[in-house]
C-alpha cells in the first residue's frame, strides 16, 4: 500500500494474516467493479494477499461491455451532418466492426466529449439546427444523471437532443456468470457506487439462491481489505450474506431520489453485452411517455454489424474465467494505444488495468 500510517499498516497487516488464517483453500474472489480493479491494483492488493486467495475482474467496465452494434449505430449518426454526437471520452476509442467514433471524428464528424449528460442541453441550446445525440452508457450509477438530462430536455422544451440508450444494471449479469458452468466464483467485491443507487437489497439473491458470499466495497486500501477479509469470513463459516463495507456511502436502501427519477424515464429491457451476450432484463430503455427523445425511436438507424474473427478474448476476461495475461494478444498485438478489444479501451477495462499496473499475479 503506497501511503499509509503506522496504525494503517498494523491493520493491513492484521488483516491479511485473519485472511491467511481463514482461507484454507483456493479461493476465488470476483470484484465486479471497474474501478476496483484499478484500485487494487493501485494499492498492491493482489501482491499482499496469501496465495490461496485469488482476484479475478469482473463486467463492471460499462465501455467494455458496449457491443459492437452500439459503436456501429453511434458511427452512422456521427457521420450524418445534422447530427452532433455527444459521449463520454473513453466511448472515442472503443471498436465498432468497421469502425471507432474516434476515427469517424477525425475525418470530421462532429463528435463532443462531455463528463455529464447535461452539458448536451447547452449544446443543444445553442444548435438549435442541429440534431444532438448523447450516448447513454453506463450501469445503475449514471443512468440517473442521463435520465434527469430527459426530464430537463422536457422541461426546457428542447426539441433537438436525444439519447442513444445502452444503459446497463448489474444484478441480471452477476445471475448470469453464476449460471455458467465456466465461471469458478466463491465470493463478490459487491459495485459500490451502483450499491450507493440501489441499495443492498437487489443482491440478496446472491446468497439466497446461489449461497455466494457477497460485500459491498469501498474504494479506499484497508475497506477492499476488510472486505476481502468479510468474504473469508463468510467462506469459512459458511454462512453467506450480504455484509455492507461501504456504510460511508451505501445506505441499505440506495438512493431512493435517484431510483425514483430512473423509474420515472426508464424501464427494465433485454439488453445484449460485449462478450457476454444476451442478458434479460439487464438494460434500460426509455419508457414510452419518453420516446421523443429516444433516438432509435425518433432518428431509427438501420446499421448491419459485421462479425470480426479476432483472437480477442475479452468475453472469457469480463467473466472471470481467464486473466488478460492469457490472451495471446495482451501486451501485443493488443495495448492501450492500439486497443483490439473494449477490454483494453477504458482506464477500467480489466486489460487496460493489468497492462499499464502490471500483471501482478
Ligand atoms: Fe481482447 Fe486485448 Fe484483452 Fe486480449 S488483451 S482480451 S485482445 S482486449
Amino acid at each position: 500500500m503506497p501511503e499509509h500510517n503506522n496504525e494503517t499498516k498494523e491493520m493491513a497487516q492484521f488483516l491479511i494474516r485473519e485472511i491467511d488464517r481463514l482461507v484454507t483453500k483456493p479461493v476465488r474472489l470476483m470484484e465486479v467493479c471497474g474501478t476496483h480493479t484499478v484500485a487494487i491494483f493501485r494499492a498492491g492488493i493482489r501482491q499482499l494477499l496469501p496465495p490461496q486467495v485469488d482476484l479475478v475482474s469482473g463486467p463492471g467496465c460499462p465501455v467494455c461491455v458496449t457491443p459492437d452494434e452500439y459503436i456501429d449505430k453511434a458511427v452512422a449518426y456521427a457521420r450524418c451532418e445534422d447530427v452532433i454526437l455527444t459521449t463520454f471520452g473513453d466511448m472515442l476509442r472503443v471498436p465498432g466492426s468497421t469502425s471507432s467514433l474516434g476515427e469517424v471524428k477525425a475525418t470530421g464528424a462532429d463528435i463532443r466529449v462531455v463528463y455529464s449528460p447535461l452539458e448536451s442541453l447547452t449544446i443543444a441550446a445553442q444548435n438549435p439546427h442541429k440534431k444532438i445525440i448523447f450516448l447513454a452508457v453506463g450501469f445503475e450509477t449514471t443512468a440517473p444523471t442521463a435520465a434527469a438530462t430527459v426530464l430537463a430536455t422536457k422541461k426546457q422544451n428542447l426539441t433537438n437532443l436525444f439519447l442513444l440508450s445502452s444503459h446497463k444494471i448489474v444484478p441480471p449479469a452477476l445471475k448470469v456468470l453464476l449460471a455458467d458452468p465456466a465461471v469458478n466464483i466463491d465470493g463478490f467485491l459487491l459495485p459500490g457506487h451502483v450499491c450507493a443507487i440501489t441499495g443492498e437489497r437487489p443482491f440478496d439473491f446472491l446468497p439466497e439462491t446461489y449461497h455466494m458470499p457477497a460485500v459491498v466495497a469501498g474504494f479506499e486500501p484497508l475497506e477492499i481489505l476488510r472486505t476481502i477479509y468479510r468474504l473469508a469470513r463468510q467462506i469459512h463459516d459458511d454462512q453467506p450474506t450480504i455484509e455492507n463495507e461501504y456504510k460511508r456511502i451505501v445506505k441499505p436502501d440506495g438512493n431512493p431520489a435517484a431510483r425514483q427519477i430512473l423509474s420515472e424515464v426508464y424501464e427494465p429491457t433485454d439488453a445484449v453485452w460485449r462478450g457476454i451476450g444476451m442478458i434479460p432484463d439487464s438494460g434500460l430503455r426509455m419508457k414510452e411517455q419518453y420516446s421523443a427523445f429516444d433516438a432509435q425511436v425518433v432518428l431509427p438507424m438501420v446499421t448491419k454489424t459485421i462479425a470480426k474473427k479476432t483472437a480477442c478474448r475479452c468475453g472469457e476476461v469480463l467473466r472471470g474465467i481467464i486473466k488478460p495475461t492469457a490472451c495471446q494478444l495482451f501486451g501485443k498485438a493488443c495495448v492501450p494505444e492500439h486497443p483490439i478489444g473494449a477490454c483494453m479501451v477504458s482506464v477500467e477495462g480489466s486489460c487496460a488495468a493489468w497492462y499499464k499496473y502490471g500483471s501482478g499475479r
